[in-house]
């Protein structure tokens, strides 16, 4: 595979390897909207009682995914707009679940591996899917052309290998036997950064004890974890074939071994809180809806703090309407806000300051993690065309340019220069000088692009 640019963000406030478990809530706050999930059906009325592992929602449009209710309670619909609070929770023992008693009457007679299909999807498995070469969830009776397994996250802060796999090898490794079994004739790339890790030796044993196994390795330099620009590395992207391309990351394979060796509900995740606006960084364990002011109380520091719902250069910042964790969540980052100006601050010469360009006279310090704030990125100047976009950039495009025709709404030249190939890293936008949001005028107009391309479908 051939690697183009790509950065080591050097950052302070890196959780550390541990995996604490939360106390248990009161009750739980389920977000019925995530990034590609929206559970638009309801299954439930007001003050139903409940029982774990219930259907509580569905997602229409994907697949019929559904939120599944991590404890017994009652459920209140109208006590946050856009979730479902469980009063009244409680544990059950965490037995095995019956998903045959469970499948409707019309789908009885599913065969062994649509059976499969349907239980990581009953147990809320099929939500660490997705598709390459688009990014959606792709459909569980489809048949994928090969499948990516990506096991690290390269984003800072967000959940690493180390503390996804930490006493949990051999969960990762029938994981992937059941992946591989759920496939005929698909190949399985196992993708492994570069590092001299325990757990890279481990999963290189993986690797060569199973032959269906292609393990690429991969340089630890953000974004070579990301899905969509793997398959156009391995070369997905060519031939007639445009069947989906299935991704899962590492707690995808643990939810699959959850799933179809336990038959258990998969109700939590391991998720990082980091960032350098974090008193502590770290992981936890928690379950779907945990109430967020209580999951950060410990975590965040008294000054003002940005939370962002995924990595710095990828996640967003949480609204005040999101109450609990959602389905989704890799990760949430706590950035200070700073929102002043510095006074004099060209008068700093910027020790302890990083740049792309090296600006700053941090650069004959030895390697050392800045501390990033919401104020890193200061005020917008127009573009100085130094290329450093494009020096990180790893779909090989030349995001100024594109920049540029974006901006002044030319769809078709931001499409005839790749717009389609962007995959939405956000490298360009943190190391542009000029403070330019490259990244969302970018994703902004490949919106538009679908937009139209719909509409020229709905008229022919
Ligand atoms: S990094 Fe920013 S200033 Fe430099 S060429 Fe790209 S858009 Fe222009
Ligand atoms: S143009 Fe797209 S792929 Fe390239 S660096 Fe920017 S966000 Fe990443």
């Amino acid at each position: 595979m051939k690697f183009k640019g790509g950065y080591d963000l050097q950052l302070k406030g890196v959780p550390d390897k541990e995996v604490r478990e939360l106390p248990e809530p009161d009750l739980l706050y389920l977000p019925l909207f995530s990034n590609l999930i929206n559970f638009s059906q309801l299954c439930v009325k007001d003050a139903e009682e409940v029982t774990q592992g219930q259907i509580l929602a569905k997602d229409a449009e994907n697949y019929s995914l559904p939120l599944l209710a991590p404890r017994a309670g009652t459920v209140k619909l109208e006590t946050v707009p856009h979730h479902i609070t469980l009063e009244k929770i409680q544990k059950s023992p965490d037995e095995a679940f019956n998903v045959e008693t469970d499948i409707p009457e019309a789908d009885k007679k599913l065969g062994s591996l649509e059976k499969k299909r349907y239980a990581l999807l009953r147990l809320g498995a099929w939500q660490f899917f997705t598709d390459a070469t688009t990014g959606a969830i792709p459909d569980p009776i489809g048949n994928p052309r090969a499948i990516i397994v990506s096991i690290s996250h390269l984003e800072p802060f967000l959940a690493c290998a180390e503390a996804l796999l930490n006493n949990r090898i051999s969960s990762f490794s029938k994981g992937l036997e059941h992946l591989h079994s759920l496939v005929e004739n698909a190949p399985l790339y196992l993708i492994l950064p570069n590092t001299k890790s325990a757990y890279a030796a481990q999963i290189k044993n993986i690797a060569r004890e199973n032959s269906w196994i292609k393990l690429l390795e991969v340089p630890s330099k953000y974004p070579f974890d990301n899905s969509k620009l793997l398959a156009r590395l391995i070369g997905l992207d060519k031939g007639p074939d445009k069947s989906p391309v299935w991704c899962v990351g590492t707690e995808g394979v643990m939810a699959i071994d959850l799933a179809l060796t336990s038959s258990k509900l998969c109700i939590s995740r391991i998720i990082s809180i980091g960032g350098p606006g974090a008193k502590t960084a770290g992981h936890v364990n928690a379950i779907i809806g945990y109430p967020l002011t209580m999951m950060l109380e410990t975590y965040r520091e008294d000054s003002p703090t940005r939370v962002i719902n995924g990595g710095v250069l990828t996640g967003k910042a949480l609204g005040e309407e999101q109450k609990g964790l959602d389905i989704e969540c890799q990760g949430l980052t706590l950035v200070p806000e700073h929102n002043k100006r510095e006074l004099l601050a060209f008068t700093r010469l910027g020790f302890t300051k990083h740049t792309y360009s090296n600006t700053f006279l941090s650069v004959i310090r030895p390697p050392f993690r800045e501390r990033y704030t919401t104020g890193i990125r200061g005020e917008t100047r127009p573009c100085i065309s130094c290329g450093f976009c494009q020096d990180v950039c790893p779909a090989e495009i030349i995001p100024h340019l594109l920049y540029k025709y974006a901006d002044k709404n030319r769809l078709e030249e931001v499409e005839r220069f790749g717009l389609g190939l962007c995959v939405q890293c956000g490298l360009c936008t943190h190391v542009c000088p000029s403070k330019i949001e490259i990244k969302q005028v970018l994703f902004e107009a490949q919106e538009a692009v679908k937009q139209e391309l719909l509409s020229v479908e709905q008229h022919s």
